[in-house]
């Protein structure tokens, strides 16, 4: 079974050929236009979208060798995103199905983020049922009990900010460029966790919040910056490494909690802020320390993808699960 799929919710377009568990191609346009505007700006990306998508499925479809004929399926991202951008992507899809004769698959963003797990891949083993998920990235912070393929529950998810808003927000108030993820993760490796300290959000079970941090960050920079004016300069390494031991004790303080509550130990990531070696080694630590399983997608496969697309796309063709052709986007769609 030869499956397309395409992702457009973000600033990112994508396009993946799947042959059934395995990933021919994987192609993404990163649109950089949004690194002037210090985030993604909506219109620009569903007009970047516009220009992209032709060229990148083309390409997807010849680095996998296959032709628009071979395909079985078209699979795209319904929701959630901007709907500008997942206009884009949808309409696409659908015409593409339309035009061929072949089904059409609707997939849930955020459930493409956890299935990517299902993508057959030398030296990465697929996590049992049940597991939970932790999915961090740029607009989502979950955990998801994923009973099976399509029986998954939101069990725990920020009332605030993401997770990647907090790298990003922060990175902003030490003057770093957009995204600052990336960055602050690079400085943190040559910095002190403990030489300074931001209180941890209360809330109250499962849940996240992360808009108080960037308060925290904001004050105390304002602070320090007032006694001396190259305090961020002369502290930077210092307090990415601060910012980010935050918000891994933040994450794991939860995992810990869930994983109590649910008695399951094995535990899967995804999600852009996946990437962070902090989080990655904290989740590795997890396995000695509190008996966790620990399950960590290749990196293409963590941030926007159309293979996490592609793979969701293929488990529900075998399930049969098709959309009808007036299917809409859809901005806020739920797991
Ligand atoms: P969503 O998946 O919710 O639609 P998105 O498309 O913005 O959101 P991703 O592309 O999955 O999200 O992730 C982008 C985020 O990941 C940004 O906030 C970026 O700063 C963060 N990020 C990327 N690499 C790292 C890293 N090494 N450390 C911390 N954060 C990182
Ligand atoms: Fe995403």
């Amino acid at each position: 079974i030869y499956i397309l799929g395409i992702e457009s919710s973000c600033d990112d377009t994508a396009a993946a050929v799947i042959h059934n568990g395995k990933i021919l191609s994987n192609v993404v346009a990163n649109q950089t236009i949004h690194e002037a505007y210090g985030g993604v700006v909506p219109e620009l990306a569903s007009r970047a979208h516009q220009q992209n998508i032709v060229p990148v499925v083309h390409e997807a479809l010849k680095k996998a060798n296959v032709i628009k004929d071979q395909l079985h399926a078209i699979a795209f991202t319904r929701g959630p995103g901007l709907m500008g951008s997942l206009l884009v992507g949808t309409s696409f899809a659908k015409s593409l199905a339309l035009g061929l004769n072949i089904p059409l698959i609707d997939v849930n963003h955020m459930q493409g983020h956890i299935l990517a797990h299902f993508i057959e891949e030398e030296g990465f083993n697929k996590p049992p049922f049940p597991f939970l998920a932790m999915t961090i990235s740029g607009g989502h912070t979950q955990i998801v009990q994923v009973n099976d393929y399509f029986h998954m529950t939101v069990i725990g998810e920020t009332i605030d900010d993401a997770v990647g808003e907090a790298f990003d927000k922060s990175g902003k108030i030490l003057g770093l460029g957009y995204p600052a993820g990336p960055e602050i993760d690079k400085r943190a490796k040559l910095g002190n966790p403990k030489a300074f300290k931001f209180t941890k959000p209360k809330v109250e079970g499962l849940n996240f919040s992360f808009s108080g941090l960037k308060t925290a960050v904001l004050y105390f920079i304002q602070k320090e910056v007032k006694a001396n004016p190259n305090f961020v300069e002369e502290n930077l390494n210092d307090i990415c490494a601060s910012i980010q031991h935050t918000i891994i004790g933040i994450l794991i303080d939860k995992l810990k909690r869930a994983s109590k509550e649910t008695g399951i130990t094995h535990i899967a990531i995804g999600g852009g802020v996946s990437a962070n070696s902090g989080i990655r080694q904290a989740l590795k630590d997890g396995e000695s320390k509190f008996g966790w399983t620990t399950y960590i997608p290749k990196f293409e496969f963590t941030t926007d993808n159309a293979a996490m697309i592609a793979i969701t796309g293929y488990l529900k063709f075998l399930e049969g699960d098709f959309a009808q052709s007036n299917i809409a986007a859809s901005a806020r769609l739920k797991i």
